[in-house]
């Protein structure tokens, strides 16, 4: 594992294209060709790069989580407080239990994937192997925010797609995490195959 000066490394071997997204994130494309780096710049020993980044991932997929997890709070809160503000026919529709249920479920989902997110940032501060509970938590984390998402927007009605009100903004934010930085697909993966030992698929 090679850490890259980018000031030095651009133009000399290293190329960065930015990607316009749906969302405001800064993406590139890095292009790495003939790039020499000292050996100075190695982290750790030869050969156990990719088990270190492995490592960090683990971590990585515990920050999206608890990324996921806060967005997941703003949705529930913020359709909360509409439904309890918006009246048609004399009543707030959060009095309607069509409105309320779904509002609820995304908050039940929310807190449950914070306790899974809560375990593995334990088991990793602990030192402890924490891939299971890692992924599991991104994809808990993530498919709750997105559940909370849909709920919040619908809970706005044709205000949920106006920009004043910032749901439809985090609304595309929040879909990243059923890609990025890994895919529910591979997350579904890893468990069937390395925590319930399914036979490898690829
Ligand atoms: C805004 C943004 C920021 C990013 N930031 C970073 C970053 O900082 N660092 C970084 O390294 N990467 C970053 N990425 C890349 C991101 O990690 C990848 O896009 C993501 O892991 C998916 O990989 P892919 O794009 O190659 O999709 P692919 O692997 O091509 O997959 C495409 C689709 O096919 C599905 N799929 C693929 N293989 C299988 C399979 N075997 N079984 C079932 N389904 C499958 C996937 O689930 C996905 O839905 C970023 C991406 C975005 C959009």
């Amino acid at each position: 594992m090679l850490l890259v000066d980018l000031r030095e490394a651009v133009g000399n071997g290293l190329a960065i294209r930015p990607i316009r997204t749906m969302m405001n994130h800064a993406t590139t494309e890095l292009f790495i060709e003939n790039l020499k780096v000292p050996v100075a710049n190695r982290i750790g020993e030869e050969g156990k790069g990719f088990r270190y980044i492995l490592d960090g991932m683990n971590a990585e997929r515990t920050l999206i989580a608890a990324e996921c997890i806060g967005d997941g709070r703003w949705f529930v809160e913020k359709a909360t407080d509409y439904a309890g503000q918006r009246q048609v026919f004399n009543r707030p529709i959060g009095q309607n239990q069509g409105v309320q249920f779904p509002i609820a479920r995304s908050h039940i989902q929310v807190e449950a994937a914070k306790l899974m997110c809560y375990e593995a940032a334990r088991r990793f501060d602990a030192g402890e192997a924490c891939g299971e509970q890692a992924n599991m938590a991104k994809l808990l984390a993530a498919d709750a925010s997105w559940e909370a998402a849909n709920v919040c927007l619908q809970t706005h009605g044709g205000f949920g797609f106006a920009e004043e009100y910032d749901v439809e903004r985090k609304f595309r934010e929040t879909r990243l995490y059923q890609v990025a930085p890994i895919s529910t697909n591979m997350i579904l993966s890893y468990v069937a195959e390395h925590v319930l030992g399914l036979p490898r698929s690829y």
